[in-house]
């Protein structure tokens, strides 16, 4: 999507710290991190928010949780715990909509969230 800050970022139209991609997924440090470690996993192909997956989106969508599961992991996190969260829609607080799996880990994170 051509206006897209995330589509921009996965077409390297905008800068980030890229940890991690290959054809179907990217991942990149958040720029405003709240966590040691605040990375955001993507798909590359486009989709708004949560409500716009289809059942073709499954293996995708797995695809991004092990992503973050193994990006923990390297980072040495994997034991220690870490937490992965989709925003959906206002209440949720989204404010990109592209969808993106936030993966925090390097502090103890409250619960229930804010
Ligand atoms: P959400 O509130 O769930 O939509 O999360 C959007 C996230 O994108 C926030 O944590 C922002 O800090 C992050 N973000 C916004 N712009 C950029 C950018 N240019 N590079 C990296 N992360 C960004
Ligand atoms: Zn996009």
């Amino acid at each position: 999507m051509s206006d897209c800050l995330f589509c921009k970022i996965v077409r390297r139209e905008i800068p980030a710290n890229v940890l991690f991609e290959d054809d179907r997924l990217f991942a990149f440090e958040d720029i405003n991190p709240q966590a040691p470690l605040h990375a955001l996993v993507i798909p590359k192909a486009h989709i708004a928010t949560l409500n716009d997956v289809t059942s073709k989106d499954d293996a995708l969508l797995g695809e991004m949780l092990r992503r973050a599961a193994l990006l923990a992991r390297e980072r040495g996190y994997a034991d220690r715990g870490f937490r992965t969260v989709f925003n959906a829609n206002r209440d949720a607080g989204q404010t990109v909509f592209h969808i993106h799996l936030h993966l925090l880990a390097g502090r103890s994170l409250h619960w229930p969230p804010g």
